[in-house]
């Protein structure tokens, strides 16, 4: 067990960096967020998706409801019309952006399983917002290609969100960059991957924490050099990098 003055320490040497203003220190901080700030704002279709996933057994996948809450916010804020998810899973952050969207708001959502987009379903028909989306079962990829082949849909999205297949990212990089309008978002979502990103070579990670960190890192680093977006690192939930498209 780390020792008062280890801790002292090594709190400390995190803080070194000039400019350092991250107050998100304790888990009690983030639980103050919840509970103060997010879950009394959160609608009731929201609650209801949030509670039904947390008896599922991948649970882990889901959005917080803090980068919901966050998703919500910056979709009006942008004015979002025409969007994209890849990574659907039961649908918290896609029932965000659909009570984000106007009424004639779209959403092209993919993911290979559709079971768990269904167990979600009923509480975004009640909500009255399932019209916006339109559910691709399958793999993402042969779905953006197809998109490609059509120049209509290129620069047409106002934005996507990936919260899939970690090891495609880039690979979705490199198409979804001519899918999106110019000013238009991508949004990266875990790429902070568990805060993994900051672990020793030899830390004992899982196997599949290891294995995806590797392209989340490979992601990050070529991101930040991307002339063709500018780019924010936001550190909601496991971290999101929105990516604004500038030509
Ligand atoms: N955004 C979701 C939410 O708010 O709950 C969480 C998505 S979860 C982290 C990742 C999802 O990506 C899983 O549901 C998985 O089935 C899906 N997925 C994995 N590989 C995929 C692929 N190649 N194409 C589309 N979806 C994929
Ligand atoms: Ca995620």
């Amino acid at each position: 067990m780390a020792t008062n003055t280890q801790e002292q320490q090594s709190q400390a040497a995190r803080h070194q960096e000039v400019g350092h203003k991250s107050l998100l220190q304790t888990d009690d901080l983030y639980q103050y967020i919840l509970e103060t700030s997010v879950y009394p704002r959160e609608p009731q279709p929201m609650k209801e998706l949030r509670e039904l996933t947390a008896k599922h057994p991948w649970n882990l996948m889901t959005t917080s409801a803090d980068e919901g809450q966050f998703l919500n916010m910056l979709l009006k804020l942008i004015n979002a019309k025409n969007t994209m998810e890849i990574g659907v899973y039961t649908g918290y952050s896609l029932l965000a952006t659909a009570l984000a969207l106007p009424h004639d708001g779209k959403i092209l959502a993919m993911d290979i399983n559709r079971k768990n987009y269904e167990l979600g379903l009923p509480v975004i028909q009640k909500a009255g917002v399932a019209h916006k989306i339109e559910f691709k079962e399958g793999p993402a990829m042969p779905v953006l290609d197809e998109l490609l082949q059509d120049e209509k849909n290129h620069g047409s999205y106002d934005f996507i969100f990936v919260d899939a297949d970690k090891d495609n990212y880039l690979n979705y990089h490199k198409r979804l960059i001519e899918l999106v309008k110019v000013g238009g978002l991508i949004g990266y979502d875990n790429t902070l991957w568990n805060g993994s990103v900051v672990a020793p070579a030899d830390a004992p990670l899982r196997k599949y924490v290891r294995y995806y960190g590797d392209f989340v890192m490979e992601l990050n680093k070529a991101l930040a050099v991307d002339p063709r977006i500018e780019i924010c690192m936001f550190p909601v939930g496991d971290g999101i990098t929105l990516c604004r498209r500038l030509k």
